[in-house]
Formats: C-alpha cells, structure tokens, sequence
C-alpha cells in the first residue's frame, strides 16, 4: 500500500505513492488549480493524506465552501464581513444580492424552496 495519497473532488486520486514531496508538489499544483477556477479541478477541493494518519491536508475552495454553508464570502473566505440586500422572490427561488465588506465582492445569492408542510 502507498503512503500518500492526493485526491481531488470529482476528478479523483491523481497521486498514490511513496514520494512525499512529490505528493506535496500534487497538493499544490491542484490547489492552484482549484484556486484559479480553470481546469478540471477548478473550485474542487484537493486532499492530501498519509496513511499512517500522519499527515493531512486539506484545501476547499471559497466558493464551493459557501454554496455548503452559505457562510463568509465566496470569494475572500469564510471569516468575511457579508452584507445582503432585500430579497426578492421569483417563484420557489428567493434571490439576494449579497456584498463583501472586506474584499468588496458583489455577488447574487440564490435560494430555493425545498420542501413546505
Ligand atoms: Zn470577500
């Protein structure tokens, strides 16, 4: 069995050995990927993990992070000062135009109803 492992969201392992360093070169080629939005790794998360448990990291994406948690800013990170405007319903989405207080980012929240009783 390796010892290393990266692995990146819905492009899957794309390194399995022995060779740290090159299993670190991986985690970061990735990341940036991840980061710049372009590729097929773009705003997918990339794990880095050693099988003996020691050794692990991990990179999500901004964006991606915010679609689960709706927290922070898609853009800056999660510790973001966020602002958000009226919102506006159009059917079973309810649409808000949010603000970043620290990056000054604009962008435009959109949430769907899911489920009523
Ligand atoms: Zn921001």
């Amino acid at each position: 069995m390796s010892k290393y492992q990266v692995t990146v969201g819905n492009v899957g392992t794309v390194y399995d050995g022995d060779d740290q360093q090159k299993a670190d070169e991986m985690f970061d080629e990735y990341v940036e990927q991840s980061r710049s939005g372009y590729g097929r790794a773009a705003h997918e998360p990339v794990c880095l993990m050693n099988v003996d448990g020691e050794e692990f990291r991990e990179f999500v994406d901004h964006l991606t992070r915010y679609i689960k948690t709706g927290q922070g800013c898609p853009v800056c990170g999660d510790e973001a000062d966020t602002e958000g405007e009226s919102i506006t319903v159009e059917g079973v989405f309810a649409i808000q135009p949010m603000h970043c207080l620290d990056c000054d980012h604009e962008w435009t929240s959109r949430y769907r109803l899911e489920r009523a009783r």
